[in-house]
């Protein structure tokens, strides 16, 4: 059965526009040093919710939800997700994933069976084994980008900005990607503190310059902050 880190009811931020439930599987292979769900990292953990429980309250909010969001940790990293989204759209539902595109064969396997996907592209791919801690992280965010868009499906593609772990070399990279694959929305996430020295940087967290922002802007168009 699927094992889940935490479900959220309803939420108004997890499907841009949508009222969603959404379901936390647990595991992530990645170490971001920002993660802002590292206790949804270790692939085992006691006291999350059963799956049956959650399958059963999603029954009953039938036509109350615009659709079901999986996110994580990293919801791919476990084979099980796809029948339980299969679970969730016989219920009626629509389905949502968030993704680092960790595993490409998993998510391209998912992509026919989905609404909407919350793609993280996290930063320049020269950098990211060094923002993931783990080595070969890039060239699978590249096929599972790749995929994606061959798909057609409704998609984000977000970044999470971190002052001092993405720099503007490393945005810059990420809008030429972009503007390579032809990708015209792009949005730029707050990164969200997880601890007492990271509040600390987060009260003097500042955007980008504007005028940096326009430069990105020649790349992608549609570039908005979040
Ligand atoms: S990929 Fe996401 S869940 Fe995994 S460590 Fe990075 S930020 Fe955390």
């Amino acid at each position: 059965m699927l094992e889940l880190g935490g479900f959220t009811p309803l939420s108004s931020v997890d499907w841009p526009g949508k009222l969603a439930a959404v379901v936390f599987v647990q595991g992530c292979p990645w170490r971001c040093s920002y993660c802002h769900n590292a206790e949804l990292q270790p692939r085992r953990r006691t006291g999350g919710p059963d799956w049956a429980s959650v399958l059963a309250m999603l029954q009953r909010r039938v036509g109350l939800l615009d659709g079901v969001v999986f996110s994580g940790g990293e919801p791919t990293l476990d084979p099980r997700v796809n029948s339980a989204v299969d679970q969730v759209r016989a219920l009626g539902h629509r389905a949502a994933l968030h993704t680092a595109g960790i595993y490409p064969d998993r998510l391209a396997e998912l992509l026919p069976k989905l609404d909407w996907v919350g793609f993280d592209l996290k930063t320049g791919f020269g950098d990211y084994d060094t923002l993931t801690a783990r080595r070969g992280s890039a060239a699978a965010v590249r096929r599972s980008l790749d995929r994606l868009l061959a798909s057609g499906i409704e998609r984000e593609i977000r970044t999470t900005y971190h002052p001092r772990l993405i720099s503007d070399a490393a945005l810059r990279d990420v809008a030429r990607v972009l503007k390579n694959v032809g990708v015209r929305h792009w949005v730029l996430q707050r990164w969200r503190a997880h601890d007492d020295d990271a509040a600390r940087l987060a009260s003097s967290w500042r955007w980008p310059a504007d005028e940096f922002l326009h430069e990105l802007r020649d790349d992608v168009p549609a570039l908005t902050l979040r």
